[in-house]
């Protein structure tokens, strides 16, 4: 009678486990986006872009597969789309490079992995996969984290694949608004003054089929950054966030506020300490905490309820889901 009881409630438990609806929610960056500011398409574009990104991942979530491989394969598409700042139409430092951070996070374990700085990696979000799967360690810069990659069997490519003409015209734009205005308003790290202008970095978080969540994020960072800047997106805490037990987050913006408020991880804490919604947390700190301290940008959430929010304080964000049931939005302005 106990085994029977056992076998009947270890039946129900699987079987809820696999019942369980799969999400995945991507963004491409936050900016000055507003109606009309993009031209119909190139707004085309971007949405095929996202598309594409929220087929791979949901083909994984739909045949069983994990949340972080939906968040690598979704991640991956935008890498490679060069109409996002990640992987290839990355952004331009100051010194003329492009040189890329991103990081990943399993909800169910806690594992985490990240590289910064990498400038021949094509699809960062693989090595930093890597750095989480194989490694003791979590955060791998410059060229070691390049070293361990190519080691890991990741795919390498010469610097010149990640520019575009677009992005190389934007960093000379600003050199040459530079020199004439002979002042940095907020340091070094200038938004070009461009009405097309996006942050464009990439995140995706999902939840699969177990109950499980996972975030990752990808990108070139700021535009002109120098000195080896680092932002938030490579930063466990910051820029990306996930537990099983609060949620996934993935952010975009100012990478400087976003790892002073440890914004990822600050709204995790709100849900699993003061035991607010994913809702209310997110909108405390990105409405509230991170414009009182100046900063601007956005973020994607996710539950293990399937809860979705977004929150932005720019005037638009890339931003997209699908659901186990095909229910499906792709929007860019603010509603
Ligand atoms: N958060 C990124 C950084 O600061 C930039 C972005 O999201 O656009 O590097």
């Amino acid at each position: 009678m106990r085994y029977l009881f056992v076998f009947l409630f270890s039946c129900c438990s699987y079987s809820s486990v696999l019942a369980q609806n799969h999400v995945l929610v991507i963004h491409g960056g936050a900016g000055s986006l507003t109606p009309g500011s993009v031209s119909p398409g190139k707004e085309a574009a971007y949405r095929h872009g996202m598309q594409k990104a929220l087929n791979a991942g949901n083909r994984i979530l739909k045949n069983g597969g994990t949340a972080t491989d939906a968040v690598v394969a979704a991640i991956k598409v935008l890498e490679d789309d060069s109409l996002f700042n990640a992987g290839k139409g990355a952004v331009f430092t100051a010194a003329g490079r492009n040189e890329l951070d991103a990081s990943i996070m399993d909800g169910k374990t806690l594992k985490a992995g990240a590289v910064a700085g990498v400038t021949t990696v094509k699809n960062p979000i693989t090595a930093a996969r890597a750095v989480m799967d194989k490694s003791p360690h979590v955060l791998m810069a410059g060229k070691g984290a390049e070293l361990f990659a190519e080691k890991q069997g990741c795919t390498i490519m010469p610097a010149s694949y990640f520019r575009t003409e677009e992005q190389y015209n934007t960093i000379m734009d600003i050199r040459r608004a530079e020199q004439k205005e002979q002042e940095q308003k907020h340091g070094s790290l200038r938004q070009p003054e461009n009405p097309d202008f996006k942050y464009g970095t990439v995140g995706a978080v999902a939840l699969d089929k177990y109950g499980n969540l996972a975030a990752g994020t990808s990108t070139g960072g700021m535009t002109n950054k120098s000195f080896g800047r680092i932002g938030d997106s490579p930063i466990i805490g910051a820029g990306t966030y996930a537990n099983n037990n609060t949620c996934a987050i993935s952010c975009t913006g100012w990478g400087e506020y976003f790892i002073r408020l440890v914004m990822a991880k600050s709204i995790s804490d709100r849900i699993e300490l003061a035991h607010m919604s994913l809702d209310d947390a997110a909108n405390e700190m990105m409405m509230k905490r991170l414009p009182e301290l100046g900063g601007d940008g956005g973020m994607i959430g996710l539950d293990r309820k399937g809860n979705i929010v977004n929150y932005f304080n720019t005037p638009g964000m890339f931003r997209a889901y699908i659901k186990w049931n095909g229910e499906s939005a792709i929007e860019m302005y603010r509603k």
